[in-house]
């Protein structure tokens, strides 16, 4: 793993491809910059060093080319804030403009290309494009780990055209390693607490931790799947028919790898999904036909609290209800809290994904974990045992 502190940087064009995907508001004011924060020290490090920073990254999901909302120099002014000094922009990522641009600039100064994915090439890994983008740069800095699971140009492809000239970047690094300190050396018990509404993203991811974990607990939507295969009444609640059986046979390989499957055995019901609802409590597996889950109960709370504050090693990807509604938070809250103080007393504790990122600011514990991951799918990619196609590419 060649990071950034081995290159040399001074006088260089640095291509640095960072995850600047944030959310805009319809006023296209940026809220919520911590994807560009995270990789500030990479990007103050090539400029402190002298090189010439060149910022590459995607912005949602654009269709045609150019579409307004989706460019990148609406991030602009928010980096020349971040960084303290005015950062440079360029109305496309290739082509002879965008080489003079980078030509005109001085050692320590800042540019950022427009959105890559004005490209269909971008995400179809085009080759031509890579070496396009290739050719405005000297050296190759990856620190986009929210992109690292995809196999576009930008991530896997353009890193081929430095051969000994790649390098992870300060994010990508520290994401990796937290990431392989609970793969490879996890303190034990280690337990995974999956939740959020649907099991279909995070079947693989389930299942390769079964050989990894002591706990797994589930909450969420997705645990009335699991009460569904295991015969209970789980009125109107959110389920998917098409994985009953799988649900089934998870229960069963838990139980042939020694894995202690928690699922929640009480759940806060309501009439519609509305925060203003009727509720009623209920044993999970006897939900009235008009109710549905919203959150776990209070004896699941308890009972899931109980293992992660005997856990040392504590991964969290998905809700445990509609966290966003206040009167069904409190699974999730009450979660956050152990996952924070089971971190206070030791253990190593991973958080990733974007709901349980929001619900861990919300309920203020954000900086209570060991780390915070900003990549949620590209953290299950890798927690399944794949490496990342990003990751690959930029090993010598
Ligand atoms: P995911 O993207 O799969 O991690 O799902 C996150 C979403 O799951 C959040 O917006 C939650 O509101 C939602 N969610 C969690 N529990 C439930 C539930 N019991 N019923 C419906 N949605 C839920």
């Amino acid at each position: 793993m060649k990071t950034i502190n081995e290159a040399s940087l001074k006088g260089k064009k640095v291509l640095i491809r960072v995850d600047f995907n944030l959310p805009l508001d319809n006023n296209l004011n940026i809220t919520d910059d911590s994807r560009m924060t995270a990789s500030l020290p990479t990007i103050k490090k090539v400029i402190e060093s002298g090189g010439r920073a060149i910022i590459l990254s995607h912005l949602g999901r654009p269709k045609y080319g150019f579409e307004d909302k989706y460019s990148l120099k609406h991030l602009v002014k928010r980096l020349s804030e971040l960084l303290k000094t005015n950062v440079l922009f360029s109305n496309d990522c290739i082509g002879i403009k965008t080489s003079e641009d980078i030509d005109k600039m001085k050692n320590s100064q800042v540019i950022i290309l427009e959105n890559l994915r004005f490209y269909s090439e971008e995400t179809s890994g085009g080759e031509l494009f890579a070496e396009k983008l290739s050719q405005l740069g000297d050296l190759y800095i990856n620190d986009a780990f929210g992109t690292a699971h995809r196999n576009h140009a930008s991530t896997s492809i353009l890193p081929s055209f430095f051969p000994q000239k790649k390098y992870f970047g300060l994010l990508l690094t520290q994401e990796i390693l937290s990431l392989k300190r609970v793969l490879y050396k996890p303190k034990r018990p280690f337990t995974a607490i999956i939740g959020g509404a649907k099991i279909s993203g995070k079947i693989d991811v389930i299942s390769s931790l079964f050989d990894k974990v002591d706990n797994m607990i589930i909450g969420g939507g997705m645990a009335y799947t699991f009460i569904k295969a295991m015969g209970g009444e789980i009125g109107s609640s959110i389920f998917e028919e098409e994985k009953v059986v799988l649900a089934k046979k998870l229960i069963n390989d838990a139980k042939n790898k020694n894995v202690n499957l928690i699922l929640p055995t009480d759940s806060l019901n309501a009439e519609s999904f509305h925060n203003k609802a009727n509720v009623k409590k209920s044993n999970i597996l006897e939900i009235s036909h008009n109710y549905m889950g919203m959150d776990i109960g209070p004896d699941s709370i308890k009972q899931f609290s109980k293992i992660i504050s005997l856990s040392k090693t504590i991964i969290w990807n998905g809700p445990m209800g509609v966290f966003e509604m206040e009167n069904f938070e409190c699974g999730t809250k009450k979660i956050a809290e152990a996952v924070s103080h089971s971190t206070e007393q030791g253990a190593f504790s991973l958080i990733g994904g974007g709901d349980s990122i929001a619900a861990a600011k919300k309920f203020k514990v954000l900086d209570k974990v060991s780390y915070i991951s900003t990549g949620g799918g590209a953290m299950l990619k890798y927690l399944e045992g794949g490496l990342l196609p990003a990751v690959s590419a930029i090993m010598d």
